[in-house]
């Protein structure tokens, strides 16, 4: 009976780890699916931004062209200054190259504008694509931190399900049909633990009697509660009932006064 319980764990342990493996693979990909859609989303925020940033350099570029173009305006009507005869030409002259400077002003106030508007844009893109940066460093430490433990899991796997299929041989057939359905029902779990008198598949406290029978590791015993096969692991890994005595443990508590 010994040797099944044990073969019964071994086989559970090797369904946890290959359970764990299926998880980890799983949790991997959705990270991996959730950070580029992340930064997807950055991007295309930043793409955003940098159309904005070319825009407002168009329009700085227009501005110092316009602005060019006045003082072109000007430098013209100025060499007409010699040319001029009488008052009436002098002061439309004089009232053209005040138009002039008036519109020179008004378009470096609105260059530096946009030039302030610019620095601002620029300012903040780039303190954007910083932070987006640092954020894809820090998910592509986490994917691989969570890809090294796939790897070493998986590594692993075969070995583990060479091992299982050889259990599985080994073991009732019956029994493994139960392990079956048991582990189908209950997240893949067929064997629980005992720890301090608890069932740990489903935290429901086992009869005194029971856990003292799966201490002896002589007998199969059932939760009562989750139907799960009840197996006390620690016997399994070698302790024995009198140095495992618990407070629920009555016959350890007596051996253990003795
Ligand atoms: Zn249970």
């Amino acid at each position: 009976m010994k040797q099944t319980l044990e073969m019964l764990v071994e086989l559970q342990r090797l369904e946890d780890e290959l359970r764990d493996l299926r998880t980890a693979k799983a949790e991997l990909e959705a990270l991996e699916r959730d950070n580029a859609e992340a930064l997807e989303g950055f991007d295309a925020m930043l793409a955003e931004q940098a159309a904005r940033i070319d825009e407002t350099k168009a329009f700085c570029e227009e501005k110092e062209a316009e602005i060019k173009e006045t003082e072109e305006a000007n430098r013209r009507s100025r060499t007409r200054l010699s040319g001029i005869t009488n008052q009436r030409e002098l002061n439309a002259l004089n009232k053209e190259l005040e138009t002039q400077r008036r519109l020179t002003q008004q378009r470096n106030e609105e260059l530096l504008k946009l030039m302030e508007q610019l620095e601002a844009a620029q300012a903040d893109y780039a303190k954007r694509k910083a932070e987006r940066d640092e954020l894809a460093e820090q998910m592509k430490a986490l994917e691989a931190e969570l890809a090294g433990r796939v790897e070493e899991k998986a590594a692993l796997a075969d070995q583990y399900t060479a091992r299982r299929q050889e259990l599985r041989g080994k073991l009732d057939r019956g029994l493994v049909s139960r392990f079956d359905r048991i582990s189908k029902g209950r997240d893949g779990i067929a064997v629980a633990d005992v720890v301090d008198g608890t069932c740990t598949g489903c935290r429901m406290q086992v009869p005194p009697q029971v856990f003292i029978r799966l201490q002896r590791m002589e007998s199969l015993e059932q939760c009562q509660s989750c139907v799960r096969m009840l197996v006390w692991f620690a016997g399994v890994d070698g302790a024995t009932a009198e140095t495992s005595a618990g407070p629920a443990d009555a016959s350890a508590a007596e051996a253990a006064a003795e």
